[in-house]
């Protein structure tokens, strides 16, 4: 198959093809529905396909669509992976293999980045004990530019606003830790990280545990679009890996390619991160997570297109011309139609994954 094939046109077609995938290769599968539906009133469920258990050998778990509408690229990718095993272009790794599809399918399925609550998933991983309360430094000060409770204005000048919002604040650095750290204040705004654990978090807690099986060493690739240069992607750790683990993802995947969180770089230190979940509740496994992130456009841009379809979704019905504007926009944002992007970053992907396989193999 073409690589930009690999793209489903929407999340019912998503699910289809790869609960469909999971069965010829006659691996487990698992449906845990939330409650919601899609426009079109079929279930949503996160969708679970495991490898039968080898026992001893370490996990590498392969997730999509956290951010909702970023799933559509995670979901490609774990399509084509299932296809190549199948099919026996690729060997079946000797690993325990668990492929979560679509952990916000909510937003998968309705354009969102955030989850059928306004959460924003990646902010909703508070670990036990951790309080859903508080919001970063200047961010109630960003409030009434962020959220506006009005429907979006296609003439309103929005970079001039936002440069002077960044000026007022101190720059860029601040700015992106100001508005995207997580935020617990604002239920309709963005950054949401909710008020308690949502469904997603629940599920994980869960049966994360038992994906894993008794594996000593797991491997977590997090598939997400949004930040970075268009086409090209970079591993987001917001946390500090172990010396072993720094050094594994230099050989896999090479110096430059990997960034601990740090506000002047790509990423930003965020509160609630599925990362920093699933090392908190998994002490005892040497579990390194890694957020792959491949870059569609300019940060401007991003948060302009989320502002807009946040605005969208609160203050107009969702048959306005302003909110189908809004989602295609944001769909456009998070998940460029262009072949060449398509095919850049499902190469990026698939070389990602290998390494990931080879090193874990080679162990
Ligand atoms: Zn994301």
């Amino acid at each position: 198959m073409t690589t930009p094939a690999l793209f489903s046109a929407d999340y019912p077609t998503a699910r289809r093809r790869f609960r469909a995938g999971a069965v010829q290769l006659g691996w487990l599968l698992e449906a845990h529905t939330i409650d919601a539906t899609t426009p079109t009133g079929e279930e949503l469920a996160i969708d679970v396909a495991h490898s039968p258990v080898i026992e001893g050998h370490d996990t590498l778990v392969i997730s999509s669509g956290l951010h909702g509408v970023e799933g559509f690229f995670g979901s490609a990718v774990q399509l084509g992976l299932l296809e190549r095993w199948a099919s026996g272009a690729d060997a079946t790794p000797a690993l325990n293999l668990v492929l979560l599809h679509a952990l916000n399918p909510f937003g998968f399925a309705w354009l969102r980045r955030v989850n059928e609550q306004n959460i924003d998933l990646n902010r909703n991983f508070l670990l036990p004990g951790e309080s859903f309360a508080g919001s970063p430094e200047g961010y109630a000060a960003l409030d009434r530019f962020l959220n506006p409770r009005t429907p979006p204005s296609r003439w309103e000048p929005f970079l001039p606003k936002a440069l002077l919002a960044i000026a007022r604040i101190g720059g860029m650095p601040r700015f992106k830790q100001a508005v995207a750290a997580g935020q617990y204040d604002y239920p309709e705004g963005l950054f949401y990280g909710g008020e308690a654990p949502s469904r997603a978090h629940r599920i994980l807690a869960e049966h994360l545990q038992r994906w894993i099986g008794a594996s000593a060493r797991v491997v977590h690739l997090d598939f997400h679009t949004g930040l970075g240069k268009p086409g090209t992607w970079k591993l987001l750790l917001d946390y500090s890996p172990t010396d072993a683990q720094q050094r594994c993802l230099r050989e896999w995947f090479g110096a430059g390619r990997f960034e601990v969180a740090h506000a002047r770089g790509v990423a930003y230190q965020t509160r609630g991160s599925l990362g920093q979940w699933c090392r908190g509740t998994n002490s005892r496994t040497d579990y390194l997570y890694a957020c792959a992130e491949f870059g569609t456009c300019n940060p401007i841009q991003v948060l302009a297109s989320l502002r807009a379809e946040n605005r969208a979704h609160h203050w107009c019905t969702p048959e306005d011309a302003c909110t189908r504007h809004a989602r295609q926009r944001l769909l456009e944002v998070f998940c460029p139609q262009a072949d060449q992007w398509r095919k850049a970053v499902l190469g990026g992907a698939f070389g990602i994954v290998h390494s990931a396989i080879d090193g874990l193999t080679a162990a």
